[in-house]
């Protein structure tokens, strides 16, 4: 099956591309390469690098594709409050107007949207959030929920995807770059925040099998619920690393302006069940395969 990808040159999006071809598929990308990488791109497969948000070139790539998966987005909390205006508005435009192209697909939103809830968060939940203006970001993903909804499209809310060719911008990916380098491994605050961790390769396989399910919006997460110092212990010890774990206070850690709009998530763990229930029992790669192949990759390309 020919299958339209935007932002198919991303962390996420490269590994379904992989894992697409691995199934036979026909995947086509459009990728702004505003945080995608061309090298990310693998050899033969049809890459238009453009904005998704531009009709024609949208068009133009999905020529003969039977469906969507709509990954370009505007990544990440940071991001957002430094430059407010241009990214909710491409968050909700380019969701417009990838489903105006009228094909079947799959939007990409967040686990940030269940915004200051803690304990098992499940789909059919409350949204909990304050005036803060990092929720802007959970809010304009939502409101690509609710567009997608209204077309029939269905909607994923991804939790801490993690693994090989992760940019540093997360936890993960910078814990494990840090103990490689024998660096500081940094937690910022008390370290008490909790997440849950999933590989991006089981991503990839579980967004491939939701394809042909009937849902409108499911959690795609994984099983390893860790708070962030649990985290730097494990990255440390898995990866023999002579790395010191230090504090860092949230006004230290992010940038200049962050402080009066930022409010730390306490802690995520997804509901799974739902997920569970359209794709059977999933097996899961192994954390510590997940840290080791990360790292193995970063030692090779720094
Ligand atoms: N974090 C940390 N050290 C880092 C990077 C992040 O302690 O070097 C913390 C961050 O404050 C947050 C958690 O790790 O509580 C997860 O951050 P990330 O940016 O990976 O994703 P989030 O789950 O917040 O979207």
């Amino acid at each position: 099956m020919k299958i339209l990808i935007t932002g198919g040159a991303g962390f996420i999006g490269s590994h379904l591309v992989l894992k697409l071809i691995e199934q036979g598929h026909d995947p086509v990308i459009i990728d702004n390469l505003s945080t995608g990488r061309q090298e990310n791109v693998p050899e033969g497969v049809e890459a238009h690098f453009k904005d998704c948000r531009d009709s024609e070139s949208l068009k133009q790539a999905s020529k003969g594709c039977e469906f969507v998966y709509h990954l370009a987005s505007t990544v990440g909390v940071e991001k957002v409050l430094n430059n407010p205006k241009e990214c909710i508005e491409n968050i909700i435009e380019s969701t417009h107007s990838v489903l105006d192209l009228g094909i079947p697909g799959m939007d990409f939103s967040t686990s940030e949207v269940y915004g200051k809830n803690t304990g098992l968060l499940t789909e059919s939940g409350d949204l909990v959030y304050s005036s803060k203006a990092r929720w802007s970001y959970a809010t304009s993903k939502l409101i690509g929920e609710w567009l997608s909804k209204s077309v029939g499209w269905k909607s994923i809310r991804l939790f801490n995807i993690v693994g090989p060719n992760q940019n540093r911008g997360y936890v993960f990916s910078n814990f494990v770059y840090q103990a490689v380098n024998n660096m500081p491994i940094t937690v910022y605050d008390t370290g008490a925040q909790v997440r849950t961790f999933v590989d991006v390769r089981d991503t990839a396989s579980i967004l491939s099998s939701l394809r042909d399910k009937e849902f409108d919006v499911v959690n795609v997460g994984g099983i390893y619920t860790l708070s962030v110092r649990e985290f730097a212990n494990i990255v440390k010890s898995v990866l023999n690393s002579k790395s010191e774990i230090i504090s860092v206070p949230y006004n230290k850690a992010y940038s200049k302006g962050f402080e009066d709009s930022f409010e730390d998530c306490p802690a995520r763990m997804p509901d799974l069940t739902k997920l569970h229930s359209l794709v059977g029992d999933f097996k899961y790669l192994s954390f510590e395969k997940t840290i080791k192949d990360t790292a193995e990759l970063v030692r090779r390309v720094q």
